[in-house]
Order: C-alpha cells, then structure tokens, then sequence
C-alpha cells in the first residue's frame, strides 16, 4: 500500500459507521474512521526511535502499519500516532550467518537479512537469482518482516521447514524506550520467544530479521484437485470425505490453498471442494498417494473427483503463475480455527464442519502439516503442531451497504468462530493473523497455554503498554463487532 493511510480491508479505514469511499468525490467531508491522525514514513531506525520516544513521552496511542494488509485492524488506530515502515527497503544475503553473542562452536548458516518494508515478491525475486528457497508467505505484497512474522505466518515450505519463525536466526527490534535491541538464543530468550508468535507490534518494532535460506529443489510439483457433488446431500458425503482425504494427502508431505463452494445454480463454480496441493521435489509415487483418496470419493451418486499433476522447473515459475493478492480494497472478516486430525476423524465434529461449509462455504487458506522441530521454541498457539492446515469462514460486504448489514455480517462472523470454538473445544487454536477480528476469546484462542507467559514477557519489556493493537498481548485495545 503506497500510501499511510491505505488499508487491504476496507474497514480497517473506515472504522465501523459510514465513511468516504474510494469513489467519494475529493470535496466531500470525511471523518478519519480507524486511520490515524498522523503517520511518520520512516526512512531510517533513527526515526523510528525519535517516534517511539515522541510517542512514549506525549503518551500517545501508537500505531505501526506495514503494509496495512492486516485482518484484524491491528495496523489502524483511529486518534492514532502511526510509524510507517513500508520504505525500509533493503536484503543482505550470507553464505554463514552467525548470530551476535553465539558462542564459537555455532557454525554460520545460508540466510538472508531483511528489512522492515520488504515485501514477499522482491524477495522472492532476489532470491531466485541467489538459487536459494525463503520460507514466506503465498502472497506478492504481503510484507516479510511486520505482521507475518511476528503471528507465525504460513508458507509453502511449511511441511518441510516450519513456519516463518522457525527459520528466524535473529531479529532486531526497537523497544518501548527506544533503544535498539537485537534478539536470537543468545541474547534474550525470553523477548525472543515472545516475538516470534506474539502477535502484531506487541513486542517491539522490527527493524530488520535474519531467515534461514534453503537450497532449491529440482523442481516443484502442483497437484490440481477437484471433488464436484449436485445436491446437498451428496455435497455433504463428498466434504466429509474431503477432510479426511486432506489428512491423508497432508501425510504425504503436501501443503497447498483450497475452497469449499456452496451448492448455487446460479454460480458459475461448481458445488464442492478445489485446490492446489504443492510438493518439491514430487514424483509419480507422493502424487498418487496424496491424490488416491481424492480420486476415490469419486462415485456413480453424483460425486466426480479429479487430481492431475502439472511440474514447475523452479519455485519462482511457480510463483510467476500462481502469486496474486486476493481480497484488496474488500471488507473481508474471517473466522477460523487449525484444522486437525482428531476433530476431522470425530464424526459429530466432521459433520458440524461440513454442515458449516455447506450453509457458508470455506476456505482453506493453509493445507499442509507443519514441520514442528522446536515447536516449543516459538510463541504460536500449541494447536500448530497438530494443524494440517488453516479452515477460514469469510463474510464481505460492498462498501456502500446499509450499515445494519454490515453489522450483521460483522457479528454473524463472530457467531461462527463461537461455533468453531464449540466444534474444536477449548484446546483448538487458530493462525492469529486470519483469526476473526472480533474474537470473544481471543486470549485463549490465539496463543492457548502459551498467553501466560507472553504476558508476562511483555509486562517486563513494555510496563506502559506503548505498543499496543487490536487483541494484542496485553493491549487494551478491543474493537468490537458492534
Ligand atoms: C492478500 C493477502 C495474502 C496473504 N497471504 C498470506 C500467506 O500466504 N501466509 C500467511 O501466513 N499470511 C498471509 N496473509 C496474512 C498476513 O500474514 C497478515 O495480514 C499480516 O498481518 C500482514 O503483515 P504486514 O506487516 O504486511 O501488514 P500490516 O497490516 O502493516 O501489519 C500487521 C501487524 O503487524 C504489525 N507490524 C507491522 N510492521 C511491524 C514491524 N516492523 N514490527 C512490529 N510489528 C509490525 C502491525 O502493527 C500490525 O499489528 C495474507 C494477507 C493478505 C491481505
């Protein structure tokens, strides 16, 4: 987003009552909605500190924003002071990487250094002409170093090198006083720890991140699959069959991003369930094992199934293809949960999940089990471990929509996730960054048994609660769905 006080979601600018939208003539009388009143472009981590200090001694409400792309407003603070990383631009690739303080037996690593604005594609980019892999997220502009990391974001790469923080070698962070402070396992285990899954800004402004890189494979392998059904009960037979073929081709080592479509004649999209499914380095072998189940709830009831296998020489062919950023300038709100094998395998649970999809469809914006070497390491609710994959219910709305629509589709959503809330029970978490924004358990639901100690961590680093954002460890900051 070019500008400070542009957002992906349209609501996290406007704020909840009527505003100018993007079609509003330039004369007309705007309010501020959820936009803060002023925003500092950083250029430098001296700016970002001045800002910080400004803000700290003038107690004001701060804001960072990225790339405004978050789904829980967490970027937005309407009477907001705002500091604006999205021109921090800068790479720096290592063949050793040794983290500050390790001790001499820690060998170096390949990894790159990012800064605060970097953006998924130009990494991506970058990181093809280097012949090397970064673990990052299935988005152009989502940004590589602001909320995607800090809330565990997903990737491709998942299923073999864990989510992005598990590939975090360092991070440099600005703290509530301003100083500048750098984090890995030999500096401060807990700060680090805390941000890497905490969420949002709550531990501190990132100014620049070290991730592991990783060689190329020989080649990608993109799995299309499709499972069609004509009526709703056959819809229902062929979804609960879905879920359980997802656990089996999660096994196989696939990760991917799918849909589930409602039974609508008047839908150009058929009624059912359509992914793709991504393996390096697959072969006939992972594709038909990961496919079969699939292919199998194919039957003669009206239920067709297909799965055929399409080869990417390398990773950024795949990317030139597939990558595009859905959902900009919309007002989307999620409600999701991590999808996981025992609820999928409980009947009752598999058919309240499919009841749900078939009465609102779904998406999946995450397939894939997650390499969990360390787990404990990182701050992301205990429930990853677990996942095969990230299932999201979405509502939208058009801007111009009466706003007793808007509230209703607001609060439908919340609705939702307290029936998820009751489907997973209260050991289900979820990936904070596609969470409904207006979770009534948000504590237990983002972090689970993990929020005590982030609490903790983050009384001792920030007492004044500086750094504060839409349910974030210890913010008071709550948007309501109302
Ligand atoms: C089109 C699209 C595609 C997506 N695809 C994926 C995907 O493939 N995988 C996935 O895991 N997620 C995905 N997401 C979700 C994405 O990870 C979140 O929206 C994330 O919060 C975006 O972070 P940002 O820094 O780009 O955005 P922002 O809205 O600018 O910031 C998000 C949060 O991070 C904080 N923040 C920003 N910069 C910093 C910083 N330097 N230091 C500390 N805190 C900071 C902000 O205060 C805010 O709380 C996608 C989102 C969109 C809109």
């Amino acid at each position: 987003m070019e500008a400070p006080g542009a957002y992906t979601g349209m609501l996290w600018e406007y704020g909840p009552t009527d505003q100018c939208y993007i079609n509003t003539t330039v004369e007309a009388p705007c309010q501020q909605g959820y936009v803060p009143q002023y925003s500092v472009n950083a250029s430098s981590i001296k700016d970002i500190q001045t800002a910080v200090r400004f803000a700290n001694k003038h107690d004001l409400y701060l804001v960072i924003k990225n790339t405004g792309h978050d789904h829980l407003g967490r970027s937005s603070g309407g009477n907001g002071f705002s500091i604006w990383t999205h021109y921090l631009k800068g790479r720096t690739w290592h063949d050793s990487f040794v983290p500050v303080n390790a001790p001499k037996d820690v060998s170096g690593q390949p990894a790159v250094t990012l800064q605060a604005g970097e953006q998924w594609v130009d990494v991506y980019h970058a990181a093809a002409t280097e012949r090397r892999i970064v673990v990052g997220g299935h988005a152009r502009t989502v940004g590589s170093a602001g909320g995607w990391l800090t809330g565990g974001g997903h990737s491709a790469w998942s299923n073999i090198y864990g989510l992005g923080i598990d590939n975090v070698l360092e991070v440099d962070v600005i703290t509530p006083t301003g100083e500048l402070v750098t984090l890995n396992p030999y500096t401060n285990q807990d700060h680090f720890w805390a941000i890497r899954g905490g969420g949002g800004c709550a531990f501190g402004i990132v100014t620049h991140v070290t991730y592991k890189t990783h060689p190329e494979p020989d080649h990608i392998q993109a799995v299309l699959v499709q499972v069609n059904a004509t009526t709703n009960e056959t819809l229902k037979e062929a979804l609960s069959a879905t879920l359980k073929a997802l656990d089996i081709a999660t096994a196989a080592g696939y990760t991917g991003y799918g849909y589930i479509n409602q039974l609508n004649t008047e839908s150009l999209f058929p009624a059912g369930f359509g992914a793709i499914l991504l393996k390096p380095n697959g072969d006939d072998e992972s594709f038909f094992a990961a496919a079969a189940p699939f292919l199998k709830i194919n039957n003669s009831n009206g239920i067709s199934s297909l799965a055929f296998p399409l080869i990417y020489p390398r990773w950024i062919d795949y990317i030139n293809v597939y990558l595009t950023d859905q959902n900009i300038a919309q007002n989307v709100v999620d409600a999701s949960r991590l999808l996981t094998p025992s609820v999928i395998h409980n009947e009752t649970a598999n058919e309240a999940l499919v009841d749900m999809m078939i009465e609102h469809g779904a998406g999946l914006n995450f397939i894939g089990r997650v390499n969990t070497t360390g787990r404990s390491n990182t701050a992301v609710h205990p429930a990853w471990a677990e996942s095969i994959g990230v299932l999201s219910f979405g509502t939208n709305w058009e801007d111009e929509a009466p706003f007793e629509e808007k509230q209703f589709k607001r609060q439908l959503l919340v609705a939702q996730s307290e029936r998820l809330g009751e489907i997973f029970g209260p050991t289900g978490g979820t990936y904070i960054n596609e969470a409904n924004p207006f979770e009534p358990d948000w504590q237990n639901v983002f972090w689970g048994s993990n929020y005590a100690r982030l609490l903790g961590i983050k009384r001792s680093i920030d007492p004044t609660n500086l750094f504060v954002c839409n349910r974030c460890v210890g913010t008071d900051i709550v948007f309501e769905a109302s």
